[in-house]
């Protein structure tokens, strides 16, 4: 059974030049506000013949660097600068941003776990249709901008994925060593499946993802490295004239072959962690302790690394609870893909 048209409307002419800011319109109807809306701040700047670029943030609300550059971006790109169109949505799941969370307050969706999503669904799940159906369709290239957020901090650097596609796979890549941040990462999905990465893909389109930094806010130098990476992906993709300005050491290249990258706690209590981001692992290291706070004077529990690696990814509070992510280990790699 075909599904219905998504009820979120635009209030903006996707198809027109110039610069225009208005709002994804999501009907809802609350005890606040019968006969409402989620108003889904949206800036398209288009300019003639030419690819269209589709920049996204806020997909989890609390990953402040990708959504503060996007409003930045929102306020200066001209129309003149622009070859094709650049569609601009700092804030994908506004409710969340808005509640300073990586979920929806409104229905507890998690935006980047609910795609393809459905236009009879929740909230979340109507804004992941209408990117899926409507917003993807309308794309060459999609730029999403992910950082740690309140639970995690993450080195930064743009991703792509191994696909069945060598050609898209190939664009893709290009396209996030082109972000310029100081890391380049193929990276592996713990589960796939209900990604916006995988809604993109899956309709051929060249894709990008990033991790900028996190605990949700952002640094004078973690938003430098964002906003130099948007503007380089658009002059990559041909969307502005100007050269890709790569950062000053040469940028390294990372590998995630599986899940044993991934250290989860087995334990809840107080984390230490002995490596700071970037630092070199070698399989074997201990790399974190949790304590038992209900006592003081017992052992720590000691997670040790299973493989050799550079430190990417860490789990930013200091508490942690069984099946958190406490680490990710990275392989540092001559070459990608
Ligand atoms: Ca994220």
């Amino acid at each position: 059974m075909s599904k219905r048209p998504s009820p979120i409307s635009a209030t903006v002419d996707f198809d027109a030049d110039g610069v225009q800011h208005g709002f994804l319109k999501l009907p809802i109807s609350t005890d606040e506000s019968a006969w409402g809306a989620v108003m889904i701040p949206v800036t398209v700047v288009g300019n003639g013949e030419g690819p269209t670029a589709l920049l996204t943030g806020g997909n989890h609300g609390d990953e402040y660097e990708g959504i503060t550059a996007l409003m930045k971006l929102a306020n200066s790109l001209r129309a003149e600068d622009v070859r094709g169109r650049v569609i601009i949505v700092p804030m994908m799941n506004l409710p969340a941003a808005m509640a300073g969370k990586r979920t929806s307050p409104m229905d507890g969706g998690n935006l980047n776990r609910s795609f393809p999503g459905d236009p009879d669904g929740s909230v979340t799940a109507k804004i992941a249709d209408y990117f899926t159906r409507v917003m993807v369709p309308k794309c060459d290239v999609v730029l999403d901008l992910h950082s740690g957020g309140r639970t995690l901090d993450i080195l930064p650097f743009g991703a792509s994925h191994v696909l069945e596609n060598p050609e898209q796979q190939r664009q893709a890549l290009e396209g996030a060593k082109a972000f310029g941040a100081p890391y380049a990462m193929m990276m592996f999905e713990l589960d796939a499946a209900a990604l916006f990465d995988t809604a993109v893909e899956s309709q051929g389109k060249v894709f990008v993802a990033t991790e900028l930094g996190g605990g949700g806010t952002s640094t004078p130098e973690s938003l430098a490295i964002t906003e130099r990476g948007v503007r380089n992906f658009l002059i990559h993709f041909g969307l502005l004239e100007g050269e890709v300005e790569m950062p000053a050491e040469p940028q390294v290249y990372l590998d995630m072959p599986d899940a044993s990258c991934y250290v989860q706690s087995e334990h809840t209590g107080l984390l230490e962690l002995t490596l700071a981001l970037g630092d070199t692992v070698n399989e074997g290291q201990v790399i974190a302790r949790v304590y038992d706070m209900t006592r003081s004077g017992a052992a720590p529990v000691e997670y040790r690394a299973s493989r050799d690696g550079i430190l990417v990814a860490r789990r930013f509070p200091a508490l942690v609870n069984m099946g958190d992510t406490i680490a990710v280990i990275a392989e540092v790699v001559d070459s990608l893909g």
